[in-house]
């Protein structure tokens, strides 16, 4: 018997023992990929953003701030299962889920051949009162998985929160420009210098934070290139200018 072949008996007697739970739905599932059951892959509504340079995420920054790729994993609506999956490592606790969907759509971008000559991944940093309330930046969990099955690394410090501002969500959209401007900070330029850098964060809503990330990193690595990929997006566009 080969290696390989025992390796995958082995693998089979431990699914058995000890079930996985789909990280969507929660259902002891013997069979799942990226964490996830084969029911729930069929039910996310995922964006397909990345397969094309054309799409409404990268529109978004049309005219704004330049930016080489932009894409989102999936849809975030309503009250799906998806909506509270991000809730769940976002307000949870429940981090590796981040990492797991990381990989999953690391893999995606990667083989869409559109982000092979990315050089780094930055995660959108947190406030370091609001890392230590948390415990985690659901953003670098993030980064961590698609680096990972993009064979990238992560540059964690890079970029810096200069304040704690609180949740854009509740805000109206005069306001979360006037709250966010000078918002991050660059602790390495040398480090991104000449570097296409991927941006990652969780959510994109409006698009402000982010865009101010990308201001902010223009300005002190006049000659980097950057691109956006955010696990979710809100179906609906929400007007920026
Ligand atoms: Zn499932």
């Amino acid at each position: 018997m080969s290696m390989s072949m025992l390796r995958k008996i082995l693998s089979n007697i431990a699914t058995l023992i000890f079930p996985r739970r789909c990280i969507a739905c929660g259902e002891y599932v013997a069979e799942q990929m990226h964490g996830i059951c084969i029911h729930c892959r069929y039910d996310i509504p995922l964006t397909n953003y990345w397969l094309t340079q054309d799409n409404p995420v990268r529109e978004r920054f049309a005219g704004i701030v330049p930016i080489v790729e932009g894409s989102a994993f999936f849809f975030y609506s309503g009250h799906s299962l998806w909506r509270s999956l991000v809730h769940r490592f976002k307000y949870g606790g429940r981090w590796h889920i981040a990492r797991t969907m990381g990989r999953w759509y690391g893999s995606e971008l990667r083989s869409s051949g559109r982000y092979d000559d990315v050089d780094v991944i930055v995660p959108i940093p947190l406030h370091p009162v609001k890392m230590l309330k948390r415990g985690y930046n659901q953003s670098a969990y993030l980064a961590e998985g698609m680096a990972e099955a993009m064979g990238l690394s992560v540059e964690r410090g890079a970029i810096y929160r200069r304040r704690n501002n609180p949740s854009q969500a509740r805000r109206h959209t005069a306001e979360r420009w006037q709250n966010i401007e000078g918002l991050f900070g660059v602790r390495h330029p040398e480090r991104l210098k000449a570097k296409h850098i991927l941006l990652v964060d969780d959510v994109l809503t409006t698009g402000a934070t982010m865009t101010e990330a990308i201001r902010s990193i223009l300005d002190a690595v006049p000659e980097c290139r950057i691109s956006v990929a955010t696990l979710a997006v809100t179906r609906r566009i929400t007007p920026i200018r």
